[in-house]
């Protein structure tokens, strides 16, 4: 999963990704790479795999990960192709999800491009580049479908959704805002509109702001309703405390977070929000060479996510050996829960479940 922090120059999106790169470099146990210099690879905070590690003593603990591309630059007039902005929506295009840095901290020293401190006029900017961007993608889709209705009647409906998500666009807002029936939402996805990718709205404040109650910032209530509005996430954040915590031992980030009044940090509360905004869950495998999770969406089915692991895994399938987390914890052991009756052999049709620990039986 590939997410692009997005927001104006000057709110905080260096220090956050500076933060997420440094929290990776520092986990020594994970696997850590700097892809490129804008990529930033973390791990998917997750207690359950360190208790199946005491269990099994693996040779290997892999969590799952989470890119961050820090897609720096985008500034009024990117759509236009100012300050490379093309080259900025293209990197945002590859991303599954956003997350939009919003400035809410004031600090006279720290210039704000616009002059002032205005979380809805920031977002809209942002917003509108990524809008004017679609609206030529849209123009084009939708040049394609009346070329088709003269061929067949058939694509009128699609050309008259089309036409109404424009006027939405045209409207100033997002494509994510337009009201779908589930046939329409497909269709809506096939166009791979910018405005229309799940999005965090990460309201950066000071630490002062942040441990005083966030709601007294008084820029949060506007960034939150914003969010509202568009029916997207919304998480207050201090990129500098963050970008502080990222270079500590674990161990010692526990007593800073414990000192903050905090049991995580804003980073693992960052990669859950995108976790659920996503649909995503996660299945584990464990054994003596290996625990490991992987990332599933939700409704995902047993052959699928065997896949995740290998795709022969996919295509051999012939059954998933699971057992439920908890019941494997309480039991202690694979054999107990297998003694208990808690190890299910589910077939092809199986829904995988948040936590299900997981062997796939295959052909090869
Ligand atoms: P970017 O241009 O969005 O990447 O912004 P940077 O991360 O480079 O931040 C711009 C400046 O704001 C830097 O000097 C940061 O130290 C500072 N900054 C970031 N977050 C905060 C904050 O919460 N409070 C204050 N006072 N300064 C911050």
């Amino acid at each position: 999963m590939k997410l692009g922090i997005v927001g104006l120059p000057n709110v905080g999106k260096s220090t956050l990704f500076n933060a997420i790169t440094n929290a990776g470099a520092q986990a020594a146990n994970y696997p850590f790479c700097t892809i490129e210099p804008n990529v930033g690879v973390v791990a998917v905070p997750d207690k359950r795999l360190d208790q199946l590690a005491e269990m099994y003593h693996p040779k290997k603990y892999t969590p799952a990960t989470i890119e961050f591309v820090d897609i720096a630059g985008l500034v009024r007039g990117a759509s236009k192709g100012e300050g490379l902005g093309n080259k900025f929506l293209a990197n945002i295009r590859e991303c599954d999800a956003i997350v939009h840095v919003v400035r809410c901290f004031q600090d006279d020293d720290i210039v704000h491009v616009d002059g002032s401190i205005d979380p809805k006029r920031d977002i809209e900017t942002i917003n509108t580049e990524l809008i004017l961007s679609d609206l030529e993608v849209l123009d084009r889709r939708i040049e394609r479908t009346q070329k088709m209705i003269k061929a067949d009647k058939k694509y009128q409906a699609e050309l008259d959704f089309f036409k109404h998500v424009k006027d939405v666009l045209n409207e100033g807002k997002a494509a994510r805002t337009v009201e779908c029936e589930e046939d329409q939402a497909e269709l809506l996805a096939s166009v791979a509109l910018l405005s229309n990718k799940p999005i965090i709205y990460a309201a950066n404040m000071s630490e002062g702001d942040f441990s005083a109650g966030v709601e007294k910032n008084p820029y949060f209530g506007v960034v939150k309703e914003f969010a509202e509005s568009e029916h997207a996430g919304v998480l207050p954040i201090c990129a500098e405390t963050e970008a502080q915590i990222s270079g500590l031992e674990p161990e010692e980030k526990v007593l800073f977070l414990a000192d903050m009044g905090l049991d995580e940090s804003g980073l693992d509360r960052l990669i859950r929000a995108c976790y659920s905004l996503l649909g995503l869950i996660s299945f584990l495998t464990a054994g003596e060479p290996e625990v490991r999770a992987w990332t599933i969406r939700e409704g995902t089915k047993a052959p699928q996510a065997a896949g995740k692991i290998h795709t022969d895994f996919e295509r051999g399938f012939i059954r998933a050996e699971v057992v439920a987390y908890d019941d494997l914890i309480a039991c202690g052991s694979l054999a107990a829960a297998k003694e208990k009756g808690l190890v299910r052999s589910e077939g092809k049709d199986y829904v995988m479940s948040d936590g299900d620990v997981v062997l796939f039986r295959f052909n090869v």
